[in-house]
């Protein structure tokens, strides 16, 4: 209140108590409804002195009445027409209009007659009173909400900080070079604001415009700064004006940004689940067919084979049905485990039907193929599960097909690999054939 104040008067060009009574209500509820009134007797208290104590302490007591029901109606008007918060660039006019503006400027209407009424000041200065305390006061919920919900989750990380410490150098070397040299640096305070908002988390910026704009306006409070030169009326305008547009295009830019941002992570994350499965977290065979598709069309230039390989459990159903489809589940997972580490790097396993899994080796030819399927093969073997209380062996049968430049298409593979995994059902199961 002090930095902030108009002197002579205790009038604030920013008055973040309106931003931290909002927060309060919004955090404990009607708890802090008394905790305003309390805090807001207080500070006015000195600056309402010049009156008789009985007229005093009359007026300062609405005073911190309509104080605390800004912060009032500020949450209630949140939570009715932003329940989520503001989450979107597109909610930002109706969050100025009923969070900040409309309850303000209720509350400061009483203020302003009140203060008329207590011969604090004169009618013809109600009007623009009441200008600057509404803007005041919007000013310190546009400032402090965003920081609050930001809080913590978007705020910035590691080297982030690094960036916001930055921004807010080059924003004290402008207000220096404003101060000490050519004024006008401070219009580039924006620009700089802007480049933040690429580079680090919206709490960062809320946080860099936060103290960025209360660095002017305390400036300004005390008739330094950029809008130092000035009548005070007119200072106070430019300045308003100035804070309003960095306040609202920084703020805007960060909540698109940002939705942005979240718009991109939830697509790729869709597409990723889309190819794979969740179970085993292998890729599904949506996943596994351009895989396959594309190394089809590769092997035909490099006339390096490759081979795809059909793997399907055996007996599946009795291990389903003795020890229960959880248990079936864990058998899928195991074996997919056992794929991921015991193939190469470069082998793709895939789950391509219920207890079927298709890998591509790329590079391969059918005799190192069969050394790999061997060496799962043993693992299994020498690794048994545990299910229902049980050790289980879990045996697999595999079809394998080599492919360089000869055979047609992708299903044509598939066939292939699937006849030899017929034959290697056919000729007693725990086995891989090459298909011929
Ligand atoms: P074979 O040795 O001839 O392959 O015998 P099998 O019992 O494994 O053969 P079949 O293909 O007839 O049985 C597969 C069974 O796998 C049928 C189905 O109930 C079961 N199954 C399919 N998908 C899942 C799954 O996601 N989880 C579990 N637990 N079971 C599945
Ligand atoms: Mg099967
Ligand atoms: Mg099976």
């Amino acid at each position: 209140m002090l930095l902030f104040s108009l002197q002579p008067s205790n009038i604030t060009l920013l008055w973040l108590a309106s931003g931290i009574g909002l927060v309060l209500v919004l955090r404990v509820g009607a708890l802090a409804l008394p905790v305003i009134f309390l805090a807001s007797l207080l500070a006015n208290f000195p600056g309402m002195r010049h009156e008789g104590a009985l007229g005093q302490s009359w007026h300062v007591l609405i005073a911190a009445a309509a104080d605390t029901l800004s912060a009032f109606l500020a949450a209630r008007f949140l939570n009715w027409q932003l329940p989520h918060g503001l989450q979107r660039a597109s909610d930002l006019a109706r969050f100025s209009f009923y969070v900040c503006v409309l309850p303000t400027a209720i509350s400061d209407m009483l203020i302003v007659l009140n203060l008329a009424w207590g011969g604090y000041i004169r009618s013809a200065e109600m009007a623009d009173l009441l200008r600057d305390l509404i803007l005041a006061d919007s000013l310190g919920i546009l400032l402090i909400y965003p920081l609050y919900q930001a809080w913590p989750a978007q705020l910035p990380h590691g080297r982030e900080w690094g960036w916001v410490l930055a921004a807010l150098l080059f924003c004290t070397v402008l207000l220096a070079l404003d101060i000490f040299g050519v004024s006008g640096w401070f219009y580039f305070i924006l620009p700089g604001l802007l480049l933040l908002v690429f580079r680090v988390q919206p709490g960062g910026v809320y946080l860099a415009l936060l103290l960025i704009v209360g660095a002017i306006v305390a400036l300004s409070a005390g008739n330094r700064g950029p809008f130092g030169g000035f009548s005070p009326e007119e200072a106070h305008f430019r300045l308003l004006g100035f804070v309003f547009t960095t306040t609202f295009v920084s703020l805007g830019l960060a909540l698109k940004y940002h939705q942005l941002l979240e718009a991109q992570a939830s697509a790729e994350h869709w597409y990723r689940q889309a190819l794979h499965d969740p179970l085993t977290g292998l890729l599904n065979r949506r996943g596994f067919t351009p895989l396959l598709a594309s190394e089809h069309q590769r092997v035909k230039r490099s006339l390096r084979p490759s081979v795809l390989a059909l793997i399907d459990v055996d007996h599946f159903k009795k291990l389903n049905d003795r020890y229960g489809h959880a248990e079936g589940d864990n058998v899928l997972q195991a074996l997919a485990q056992v794929l991921k580490t015991q193939l190469r790097d470069i082998d793709s396993p895939a789950r391509v039907g219920g207890e079927e899994f298709a890998v591509l080796f790329p590079e391969s030819n059918s005799a190192q193929v069969a050394e790999a399927l061997e060496r799962v093969r043993q693992h299994l073997a020498t690794h048994p599960l545990r299910l229902g209380g049980e050790a289980v062996t879990v045996t697999f049968s595999a079809g394998y097909v080599e492919f360089a430049g000869g055979i047609e298409g992708i299903e044509q593979l598939f066939e292939a690999a699937d006849r030899g995994l017929y034959a290697a059902k056919a000729g007693g199961r725990n086995r891989s054939v090459a298909a011929t």
